[in-house]
């Protein structure tokens, strides 16, 4: 397959061109490194079935010849960065999807659209499955990014009920590892940080709201398996690790994990901070066999040895 990833520098986008490329793909890599890095593409920089564009997704994607799937995954991800990059979150996920759409019709390419759990906003239905419509703030701080992918996720159904477009869009739950930027903002790669420089983690609203982390190995497989679906176009598929966690429990296990007493240090909850998060993971059982494989104990782990190795304890 020719695999075009939009995001290829980002954290999830690398692991995929990783993947991809070692199940012996060629991948066309586009990324304007706003929130991604180059180093994160240095395992397949050698290759040479890859190719690296640096672009803007929101101008178009710059892709001649063959496509067989597009995986739009650029966007800023992180709440500390998509705050900062406000308009450019809702114009990749508008404008950029609009343009991996061309592009996969175009081409006859499969089309996969990283969107998120976030669409559920603060839900009313525990756990959340597919058929769930959500409860968003459409104004608040965290709209560009919860109302982006929503309307990315609009404007591809409307392709697949309207065109010939086969897309499908994966609801991707709280997923973390090796590759996050230690600048991210979110919780995970913040506790590491701070717990591997002896400082206190920086807990919000009194930490007791929930979510489900997913390792990235875990993630990369089912998006493997959704794109190499015969009989998937239209689909949505949550994917994420059902094992529901409190903030608090997440800051304890990267403590213990790290070898350091927990000391906390409470901040205010950011708005509209969803309480709970725990997706319903039937569809992806049933349609893809995918369940995921990795605790976060097991997870945070790889993900601390991975960061020592790479990083010093105060970066
Ligand atoms: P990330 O910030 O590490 O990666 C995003 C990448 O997209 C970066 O390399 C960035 O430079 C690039 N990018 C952003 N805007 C771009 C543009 N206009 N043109 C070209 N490149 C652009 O974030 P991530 O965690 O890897 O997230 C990847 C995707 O997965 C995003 O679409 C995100 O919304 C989605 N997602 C992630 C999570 C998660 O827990 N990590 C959860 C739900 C959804
Ligand atoms: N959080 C926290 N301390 C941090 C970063 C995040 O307590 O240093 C909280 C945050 O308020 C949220 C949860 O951890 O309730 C997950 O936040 P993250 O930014 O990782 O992801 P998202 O809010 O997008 O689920």
């Amino acid at each position: 397959m020719r695999v075009v990833i939009t995001g290829g520098a980002g954290f999830i986008g690398s692991h995929l061109v990783d993947r991809f490329l070692r199940d012996g793909h060629e991948v066309v890599a586009i990324d304007n490194l706003c929130t991604g890095a180059p180093a994160n593409l240095d395992d397949a920089v050698e290759n040479a079935r890859l190719t690296f564009v640096r672009a803007d997704a929101t101008a178009g994607l710059p892709v001649q010849g063959h496509v067989d799937a597009v995986l739009h995954f650029a966007s800023p991800a992180s709440p500390v960065h998509y705050a900062r990059l406000a308009l450019e979150t809702l114009a990749v996920n508008s404008t950029g999807t609009a343009h991996a759409c061309d592009l996969a019709e175009r081409t006859g390419a499969r089309l996969i659209f990283a969107s998120t759990s976030e669409i559920y906003g603060e839900p009313a239905v525990h756990p959340q499955p597919e058929s769930y419509w959500g409860n968003v703030n459409p104004v608040g701080e965290r709209a560009c990014y919860d109302e982006g992918k929503r309307f990315g996720e609009a404007l591809i159904a409307t392709r697949v009920r309207l065109r010939a477009l086969d897309g499908r869009i994966v609801r991707i739950f709280n997923t973390y590892g090796p590759r996050m930027a230690a600048d991210d903002g979110r919780a995970i790669p913040n506790f590491i940080a701070q717990a591997l420089a002896g400082r206190a983690l920086t807990l919000y609203g009194d930490g007791s709201q929930t979510r489900s982390f997913t390792y990235i190995d875990d993630l990369v497989d089912g998006i493997a398996r959704l794109t190499a679906h015969e009989q998937a176009r239209g689909a949505i598929v949550n994917l994420g690790n059902p094992e529901e966690v409190t903030i608090t429990a997440v800051a304890g296990t990267i403590a213990a994990a790290a070898g350091v007493a927990l000391r906390v240090e409470h901040g205010p909850l950011p708005s509209d901070d969803p309480s709970r998060r725990k997706p319903d993971v039937t569809r992806a059982r049933e349609l893809l066999g995918w369940e995921p494989q990795t605790p976060l104990r097991e997870g945070i782990e790889r993900t601390l040895a991975w960061w020592r190795s790479t990083r010093s304890a105060g970066a």
